[in-house]
């Protein structure tokens, strides 16, 4: 039998930095993923996230942010509403940093974690394994591996994504709504250059986002619609997309082209109402997904693996059990006020963008361009953008200057 002090299942973004986090504690460590081991390839950048300041700050102290050679730093954002004057821009410069944000491609960032993993001698990483059943008592969790047999662990984390298997094998309820949202996902070559500048518009269907690249020809775009123009969209020959895609994003980038195939996902908010079961605990997609237009899903996984981590260290120091049920609820409690917020933000954007009246459409170009003229409001607004408010975990944190 195999015994281990922590499990974590899913080797993405969140596990795989979580067993990161957790790797120079006493402890013993497993990692599964269903999936191949993460490989160091040339960045494909087919799928990318922007990833904050909190979130570079963590993934820095791991030693794995140097590693990520295709981060795209962006340097200014501007956002505004198809036919209407509102519009909002924030710049590095006005907030006094170098950067908003950064453009990371996924599997470079898994790769990078991996890496730096091997090299732990306590953590056991598990590719192509899948799980065939668990059971979950107050005092550990046994799980049993197909062709491995069991193992016993004191804690199970869930890090195995939206479609978390461990919550629906342990019936942890979840509430979920359908955003009517498909995003579409894409690399494109502008003919004007994007000048490190993050662009989103809201259009009557949905936003798109048009995500600055390392190469200033380049960007990545999350373009969220209905999923009736989605299949149109989709079906589209590669010129008459370019068109349609020009026209949206108002040509504020010249000639748009495809650059690869376009991916396509359906949008859900998730939001697990318990975290917590007995020794098992929910992380990042599989506690909670939300709508992408603020780029924020993955920044909040990785917030919430910092700050599961950073409780489990306390217990350690205190010598107390890993599994402790007070620590996991601590756990449960911080997170889930963080997502709360998330998820109320993101509809508020949504709702508040979809409706076309024209008095609410007068209203908000009103509210953004006041925004806009406000200081204060608008360092409010940047700085949870930028991952620096709220209860982030300690090695998230800014440093004091
Ligand atoms: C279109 C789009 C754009 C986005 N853009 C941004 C952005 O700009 N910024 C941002 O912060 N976030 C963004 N997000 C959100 C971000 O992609 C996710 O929040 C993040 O990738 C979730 O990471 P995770 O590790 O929780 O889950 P995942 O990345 O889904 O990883 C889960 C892992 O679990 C494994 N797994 C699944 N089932 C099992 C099983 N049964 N057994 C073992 N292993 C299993 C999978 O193989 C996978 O490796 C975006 C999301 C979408 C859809």
């Amino acid at each position: 039998m195999q015994e281990y002090d922590v499990s974590i299942v899913g080797a993405g973004s969140a596990g795989l930095t979580l067993a990161l986090l957790l790797a120079d504690l006493p402890l013993k460590i497993a990692v599964l993923d269903k999936g191949p081991a993460p490989e160091l390839v040339t960045p494909s950048l087919q799928r990318v996230s922007a990833l904050n300041q909190a979130s570079k700050r963590l993934l820095s102290q791991l030693g794995v942010w140097q590693d990520l050679t295709s981060a795209a730093p962006y340097t200014d954002m501007k956002v505004w509403e198809a036919d209407s004057f509102g519009r909002i821009e924030f710049s590095a410069l006005e907030q006094g940093c170098d950067e908003l944000g950064f453009i990371v491609d996924n599997e470079q960032l898994r790769a990078a974690l991996y890496n730096k993993l091997q090299t732990k001698t306590n953590v056991s990483c598990l590719f192509q394994s899948r799980i065939q059943n668990i059971s979950n008592s107050e005092q550990q969790n046994l799980l049993t591996l197909e062709g491995q047999g069991p193992m016993l662990c004191k804690l199970l984390v869930a890090a195995d994504g939206a479609h978390s298997f461990v919550r629906q094998q342990l019936h942890m309820p979840i509430a979920f709504w359908d955003y009517q949202h498909q995003a579409l996902v894409a690399q494109v070559r502008t003919s004007e250059p994007h000048q490190r500048c993050a662009r989103q518009v809201f259009l009557p269907t949905g936003p798109l986002a048009l995500l600055p690249l390392a190469d200033p020809h380049l960007v990545s775009i999350v373009w969220s619609t209905s999923p009736e123009q989605a299949a149109e969209l989709q079906a589209m020959p590669a010129q008459q997309f370019n068109k349609a895609l020009t026209a949206a994003s108002n040509a504020v980038l010249g000639l748009l082209q495809l650059e690869s195939d376009l991916s396509s996902y359906p949008l859900k908010m998730r939001y697990a109402s318990e975290w917590v079961l007995n020794k098992t605990v929910l992380v990042a997609d599989a506690a909670h997904t939300i709508h992408p237009l603020a780029g924020q899903g993955m920044n909040l996984g990785l917030m919430d693996v910092a700050a599961l981590a950073e409780l489990i260290d306390q217990q350690i120091s205190a010598q107390k059990p890993v599994n402790e049920q007070r620590m996991l609820r601590n756990y449960e409690r911080w997170r889930k006020a963080e997502a709360q917020t998330l998820i109320a933000a993101m509809e508020a954007f949504k709702q508040g963008f979809g409706r076309q009246n024209p008095l609410l459409k007068l209203v908000r170009g009103v509210g953004m361009k006041l925004t806009d003229k406000l200081p204060f409001v608008k360092q409010k607004i940047m700085a949870a953008a930028l991952g620096d408010s709220g209860d982030l975990p300690q090695r998230a944190r800014p440093t004091v200057k």
